[in-house]
């Protein structure tokens, strides 16, 4: 009985009270009863306020939050559906919060998207009595219900990327404000039909607000672009020019390990990864055994000082300047006579516009890399990538909050 009295403020519905509380003697399951408060006089029409006669009458026990060490709490209560005999509105009356059908109340789901913030779904039925669908399922539901929708009006330049995610190579299409890195689109594959989801959704004054497009040089959505966006210009972001780079020192590294004697072999082995990460972020003795490797080894090495410079080209603001430095750095290449990096440069001279264009626009992939450090997570962390829609919105939530 005291039990009842000193409960009833963690569970204040309006106009429903607190009617009996039963504890399972073990304490896993509570059962909070609820009635129609009486003060309240019966039913009223909510369009016309009169009274509202005979009605039908259905039983329900809706999980809520976990109490002490109850993780299966139950609200239970009869839900009156009426029908008014003045206006003839139809109108189901249940405790505020809680859904038709839904077998959890608001207050819960909303917890279970919370704790959905921060841990694995399938650990949250270690607190909330539910199953690991049931989880997503709710997560989902909040988060449709409060995230804002995406902001297409005032754009000025976007990111168009592509990700693959699983073990099965399955490829997203993904759009980002170049500025602001809000996650604008996700889509399966990474056709032009993936990306051309995206301009459907714009208006044409969306449309003409875009000046800029950052896109992989290699990348396959150039000709949708075009198309859907023909004053717009597209820039061949730093991003992907640098991972591609990449490729061609890995591919040096490579070479030189084939024709590198036994001893020397356990050793470039071992800075494959040193040659990718920033010389900033390099341990005191990474960058000794990395300077060792390069010492020994001519071609990395002037692939490696190549590198540094090609990194210079995003600090230009003018691109008649910059241009000048494309030419530079290309008979740099040219010079060292290795065929990978020749080939590379012969890639960048295709790409100057594209590059170039940059020194305008001033999109900067630091967005891309963020995101890709953010899917990576949410990915293994919430909810696997089949459903898409919740993907897009975990990420949307990641975006917007941090
Ligand atoms: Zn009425």
């Amino acid at each position: 009985m005291s039990a009842t009295v000193s409960l009833a403020p963690l569970y204040q519905f309006t106009g429903w009270v607190v009617s009996k509380v039963s504890i399972r003697s073990n304490g896993s399951t509570v059962r909070i009863s609820l009635r129609p408060d009486r003060r309240r006089k019966g039913f009223r029409c909510p369009d016309c306020t009169r009274r509202m006669g005979k009605m039908r009458e259905r039983h329900r026990e809706v999980l809520d939050l976990p109490l002490g060490t109850a993780s299966a709490v139950y609200l239970t209560f009869t839900a009156y559906q009426g029908r008014c005999a003045h206006c003839g509105t139809i109108h189901t009356f249940r405790p505020p919060g809680i859904d038709s059908k839904a077998q959890g109340t608001d207050r819960l789901k909303r917890y279970v998207s919370h704790l959905c913030r921060f841990m694995a779904t399938d650990k949250v039925p270690e607190f909330v009595f539910i199953s690991t669908d049931t989880a997503r399922r709710w997560d989902k539901q909040v988060l449709m219900a409060i995230l804002p929708a995406p902001k297409l009006d005032g754009l000025r330049a976007i990111l168009v990327d592509e990700k693959s995610i699983g073990k099965g190579h399955q490829y997203l299409t993904v759009v980002l404000n170049a500025d602001t890195g809000e996650v604008l689109h996700l889509a399966e594959g990474k056709r032009k039909a993936s990306l051309q989801g995206f301009f459907e959704k714009l208006t044409e004054e969306q449309r003409a607000s875009i000046k800029a497009v950052g896109i992989d040089r290699a990348g396959a959505y150039k000709a949708v672009i075009e198309e859907e966006l023909p004053h717009a210009e597209i820039v061949y972001d730093k991003f992907h020019l640098i991972a591609n780079y990449n490729e061609v020192i890995d591919k040096i590294r490579r070479e030189e390990w084939r024709a590198a004697g036994e001893q020397n072999k356990t050793f470039i082995k071992g800075q494959r990864y040193n040659l990718f990460r920033n010389p900033d972020n390099l341990k005191p003795e990474q960058e000794a055994s990395l300077k060792e490797l390069l010492a020994m080894n001519e071609n990395l090495n002037k692939a490696y000082v190549l590198k540094d410079a090609l990194k210079v080209l995003w600090t230009y603001t003018y691109a008649k300047s910059a241009d000048k430095y494309i030419d530079k750095w290309i008979s740099w290449a040219v010079e060292t006579g290795i065929e990978a990096l020749q080939k590379f440069a012969r890639g960048l001279d295709r790409a100057r516009d594209g590059i170039l264009a940059f020194c305008k626009h001033r999109i900067t992939s630091a967005k891309i890399e963020a995101f890709n450090a953010t899917i990576g997570r949410i990915v293994r962390r919430a909810c696997g990538y089949r459903d898409l829609e919740y993907l897009y919105l975990k990420i949307r939530q990641e975006a917007l909050e941090t």
